[in-house]
């Protein structure tokens, strides 16, 4: 088990475009493991690579059950409206709704780098949205209107002091840790 730092608001990584990856290799592999262990231990249900550093195009998903890893997502089509609350592992104890399309059709290449289409709506839909926009610099918070987006920012400013250099540090321990209200940050 490899649990990773989580990157959190305000390191830069997180605000850059990432790197379109070429063909898995067995570091790659690994980076997809660990992210799935990080997300675990983070009881969230889903993580993008910037989350921990990393520049490769590669995310992953998990909800109900349903695994997904996504390496080189692009969204084909969208549709519909909905309103959910989101949080984000980035982002510790900072919730807002935020609107999105309902239904996302999204074309991908998963862990074996075969190519792969998905449509989604519900949990898993907002989901893919939320981590697609991760691999391109963009955070939940750029969805809200100015007014939710300064209160979202004056919660993160209570919290924030205890993630030092823009790290949360997690162990192996928190896999066994009970969810929280964190179980639907993404
Ligand atoms: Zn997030």
């Amino acid at each position: 088990v490899a649990v990773l730092t989580i990157r959190v608001l305000g390191d830069p990584v997180l605000r850059q475009d990432t790197i379109p990856v070429s063909g898995m290799t067995p570091e790659l592999r690994r980076l997809v493991d660990d992210l799935f262990d990080t997300m675990h231990a983070a009881k969230g249900i889903g993580l993008a690579a910037p989350q921990v550093g990393r520049r490769e195009r590669i995310a992953i998903a998990e909800v109900e059950g349903q695994r997904v890893v996504l390496v080189n997502p692009e969204i084909l089509s969208a549709a519909g409206k909905s309103k959910r609350e989101e949080g984000c592992l980035s982002i510790p104890d900072v919730f807002a709704d935020v609107q999105r399309p309902a239904t996302v059709r999204v074309q991908a290449y998963d862990a074996d780098f075969k190519p792969f289409e998905i449509e989604s709506g519900d949990l898993l839909g907002t989901c893919l949205q939320h981590e697609i926009d991760h691999l391109h610099g963009k955070l939940f918070l750029d969805h809200l209107s100015l007014l939710k987006r300064r209160r979202a920012l004056s919660e993160w400013d209570e919290v924030k002091h205890e993630f030092p250099d823009f790290r949360r540090e997690l162990t192996a321990a928190d896999l066994d840790a009970h969810p929280s209200r964190e179980d639907e940050s993404l």
